[in-house]
């Protein structure tokens, strides 16, 4: 037996709750993981409260990324006693994740714990933070300099705009960071945003086209924050976009991107190339400064993790929310 977070739906309901759970009840594959950490992500929020429709099969273990040990393996890649991390591959949404002290899963979803961290500083970083540094590389690969002006971070107090601000600064560029939560400009400041913006002056209905001011964004809002942005994005500038923490919808106009030449990059983590996913943490193992991940994240155990859940829907979370699944 082992414990975990199971996520139920029947006559009864939508639940999720803290079980002992038979290892006879694994799912399929070749490689069956001890696991130290998981996280908590926006993601792993909506399907543990059943606010967005993320779980595909039921019952499921949520958790969209895990650090652990190989206990055992088929796997030509992996045997027992590897340090291995997963993030995506839709764990935690159609097969069982990383919010359990088990896991099997398929030994091509997984990379090997980078040296440069610790499972616990890797889950620090989680899946929202590498699908930071995957922006960072978008914004790198379509030529954006330092030297290019502002880069806009949306969401900044969240895991990806947190890690976002902190990768950015250590590479040079100079970050502006849009927030909900004015209390919390002091942590964005430590972390490196020169200025921090209040998230309504992005979040209503605006213009086609507004003053240039973004040589980059990465932005975890969409809808009406995702379409200002790209209205006030300057001549060539790139936006990435990877969330929806704002809404699914995009009311914007093609302006931007005819008259500006602005490029929207689209940035998905789930089903990411393994080449790019090692790329992405060999760059976080380079630029991002370890001291800065005590500040963005908190640790938890396995039965905190359903009112966190609530919370960070809510927006009340700063940072990043690492889960020890032993605690
Ligand atoms: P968090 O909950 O940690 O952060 C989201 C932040 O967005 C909040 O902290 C808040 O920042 C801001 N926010 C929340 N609600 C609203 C709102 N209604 N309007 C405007 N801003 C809002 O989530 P993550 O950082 O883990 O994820 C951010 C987004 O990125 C999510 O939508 C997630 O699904 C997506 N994502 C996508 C991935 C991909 O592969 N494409 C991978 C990982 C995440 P503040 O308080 O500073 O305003």
């Amino acid at each position: 037996m082992f414990k975990g977070i199971l996520i139920e739906k029947d006559e009864s309901g939508y639940r999720a709750g803290l079980k002992d759970i038979d290892e006879s009840q694994l799912p399929d594959g070749d490689v069956t993981v001890r696991v130290s950490h998981s996280t908590l992500n926006y993601k792993d929020g909506l399907a543990i409260t059943g606010k967005g429709p993320v779980v595909r099969k039921f019952p499921m273990v949520p958790g969209i990324d895990l650090v652990g040990t190989v206990e055992a393996s088929s796997h030509h890649g992996y045997k027992p006693g590897d340090a291995v991390l997963l993030n995506g591959w839709g764990v935690g949404e159609g097969h069982w994740g990383g919010l359990a002290q088990k896991a099997r899963l398929n030994g091509n979803w997984l990379v090997p714990l980078p040296a440069s961290f610790t499972p616990q500083q890797a889950m620090s970083i989680g899946t929202a933070g590498y699908t930071a540094m995957l922006c960072v590389l978008a914004l790198e690969r379509h030529g954006v300099k330092p030297s290019d002006g502002e880069i806009l971070v949306t969401g900044a107090a969240g895991g990806v705009g947190s890690v976002a601000t902190a990768v950015l600064t250590k590479l040079g560029y100079t970050v502006v960071a849009v927030s909900g939560r004015p209390a919390e400009a002091d942590y964005l400041k430590g972390l490196g945003a020169k200025e921090v913006l209040d998230r309504a002056q992005f979040s209503s209905p605006g213009k086609p086209l507004g003053k240039e001011r973004w040589a980059g964004a990465v932005d975890v809002v969409g809808s009406h924050t995702l379409a200002n942005v790209c209205a006030t994005t300057k001549y060539r500038g790139v936006v990435t976009a990877c969330g929806l923490a704002g809404g699914m919808d995009f009311p914007s106009s093609v302006a931007p991107f005819i008259l500006r030449g602005v490029t929207l990059v689209g940035i998905d983590s789930v089903m990411c190339p393994t080449p790019d996913r090692l790329e992405a943490w060999r760059r976080l193992g380079c630029d991002l400064d370890i001291e800065k991940l005590g500040v963005i994240s908190r640790e938890i155990g396995l039965s905190e993790v359903m009112p966190f859940a609530t919370k960070l829907l809510n927006g009340e979370v700063k940072g990043r929310v690492v889960v020890d699944v032993n605690r």
